[in-house]
């Protein structure tokens, strides 16, 4: 069958299928196609439906049934947590940037559901709460490091709590639309396929799979490598930590709580091996330049350093599957030949070990969904608000180059999150900006938490009132966004 009459099979079926996974050409070995039966599949029905339980999807479905709706959450693995859990380094940043501007303050910006995940955190010993980070860089931060295992079981707990409907180990894997509607997201899990119906839908995948799968428009720019961060056990930080500074090769650094301890470190490192050259040994430098290793870290605990970061830039997205089997590979290889590098010539880590890794390369970025406001580097920098914002945030990850000016706040608009051409879906997480500079800001973790709690908010808003997501009046979005504790400027 040609790809013409297998898509128009697909949509008399009702099932809409991303074209760039249907391309024979993309499939090594066997180009044919494969026609399956056109199947019965089970249908449960909700209000919200939320696809991808990770940093902004776990606070999206929180928000959603927190507001009255009937929520389901879909997630690929066996727990949620996305990328919060198994890259980042530091949930970045619930604070502005401040001290490039005399006489600003350091004033927390982002509050709602992404804090009450730091206060339950701080409750078990799951975060070091947020440490000023100091040390050599020149720009100021905050550090709020999480333990990945206490977040995974403390996202659960909330879920469970606001009442969400939470399927893990199930796959997003299809999108049943009807005109400018979805009318059900197609899911795949040892239970078989299940129809998820929904009134509203938000895509926070990442990879943007839903918003794909119902045909939006989007972009792979792959513009960012892939990465695959490590724990590593068995270090001592306070010897590695004098001799960084010995050697007068010491970056960023932060001090919190540690395993209950006030005033430990819990961040440090040089972020790039090219800053150490001339101070570290030039084969330990040259080798983790050509690994993609970075240096800087974060732990909650003492002896761990909780992630190590092996980038790898990938040839093409990392959408395509086969690529990213190369990779995985590739990474695996070079986090051995890494921990091999910090035993031999990081004092400390003599003994090393890797404690954990990622289930599965993370990215930084997958399919960018096209939006009906696509946020500008000029609206970041300039401390650009909307009529219609739905947070705002104060953090640059290239900082001290891009800042937010006077050490404000920008805003993010509710119309950055609303998918173009699609009436009822929200798009939250690091799957929204276009421009590289402005998504180095939008990416971060509790811009992508306040953007769930965002589209969350709205999509249950939008199903209560059956309406579409542009037709949600702002009046009634920014009252329950306030009743939801969002920290809005004025
Ligand atoms: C190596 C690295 C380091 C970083 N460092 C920092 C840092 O120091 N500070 C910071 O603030 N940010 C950092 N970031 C950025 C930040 O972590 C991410 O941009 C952010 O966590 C993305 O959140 P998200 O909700 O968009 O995606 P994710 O948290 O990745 O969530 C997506 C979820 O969707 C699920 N999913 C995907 N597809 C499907 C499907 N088809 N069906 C079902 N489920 C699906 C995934 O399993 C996942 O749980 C880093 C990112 C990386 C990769």
């Amino acid at each position: 069958m040609d790809r013409r009459n297998f898509s128009r099979k697909m949509l008399m079926a009702g099932l809409v299928m991303p074209a760039v996974n249907m391309n024979p050409a993309l499939i090594p070995g066997n180009a044919e196609y494969f026609e399956e039966d056109v199947k019965k599949f089970p249908s449960r029905e909700f209000d919200v439906v939320v696809a991808g339980g990770g940093t902004a999807g776990v606070v999206a479905a929180t928000a959603a049934a927190r507001n009255g709706a009937k929520t389901a959450l879909i997630e690929g693995k066996g727990y949620v947590g996305g990328t919060v859990v198994e890259g980042g380094t530091a949930l970045h940043s619930y604070f502005n940037l401040w001290t490039a501007f005399p006489g600003v303050e350091k004033r927390q910006v982002v509050k709602g559901i992404a804090q009450e995940i730091i206060d339950r955190l701080l409750k078990t010993g799951g975060t070091t709460g947020h440490g000023i980070v100091t040390g050599k860089i020149d720009y100021d931060s905050v550090c709020t490091a999480i333990d990945t295992e206490l977040y995974k079981l403390a996202a659960l707990e909330m879920l469970a709590e606001a009442g969400v409907n939470v399927f893990t180990n199930t796959l997003v894997a299809g999108a049943e639309r009807k005109g400018t509607s979805i009318t059900g997201v197609i899911t795949q899990s040892r239970m078989g396929r299940e129809l998820f119906k929904a009134k509203c839908f938000v895509d926070s995948t990442a990879y943007g799979d839903l918003s794909a799968y119902a045909g939006a428009e989007f972009k792979e720019l792959n513009d960012h490598p892939v990465c695959n961060s490590m724990g590593l056990g068995n270090v001592n930080i306070e010897k590695l930590y004098t001799y960084l500074v010995k050697n007068n090769a010491l970056g960023d650094l932060a001090y919190g709580l540690r395993d209950g301890k006030e005033g430990q470190i819990i961040r440090m490192g040089s972020e790039s091996g090219y800053t150490i050259r001339g101070k570290l040994p030039d084969e330990f430098v040259d080798g983790v330049v050509k690994l993609g290793s970075g240096l800087i870290t974060t732990t909650v605990h003492d002896n761990y350093l909780m992630f190590i970061k092996v980038n790898y830039k990938m040839p093409v997205s990392p959408t395509n599957r086969d690529e990213v089997a190369k990779a995985e590979l590739i990474i695996r290889q070079n986090q051995y030949k890494t921990l091999e590098l910090f035993r031999k010539y990081l004092p400390g880590c003599e003994n090393a070990f890797i404690a954990r890794t990622s289930p599965s390369l993370n990215i930084r970025r997958g399919r960018t969904i096209t939006c009906d406001y696509d946020i500008s580097l000029a609206d970041v920098i300039e401390a650009r608000h909307f009529d219609d914002d739905i947070m705002v945030y104060g953090f640059h990850d290239s900082a001290p180059r891009y800042q937010i000016k006077n050490g404000g706040t920008y805003g993010l608009p509710y119309k950055a999150l609303r998918v173009k051409g699609i009436d009822n879906l929200l798009a939250a997480g690091m799957l929204i900006t276009t421009d590289f500079q402005a998504h180095m800001s939008t990416r971060n973790t509790v811009c992508c938490m306040g953007q769930g709690q965002a589209a969350g908010t709205a999509a249950a808003l939008c199903s209560a009132k059956r309406i579409g997501t542009r037709e949600l009046k702002y009046a009634d979005l920014r009252s329950a966004l306030e009743e939801g504790n969002v920290y809005f400027e004025n």
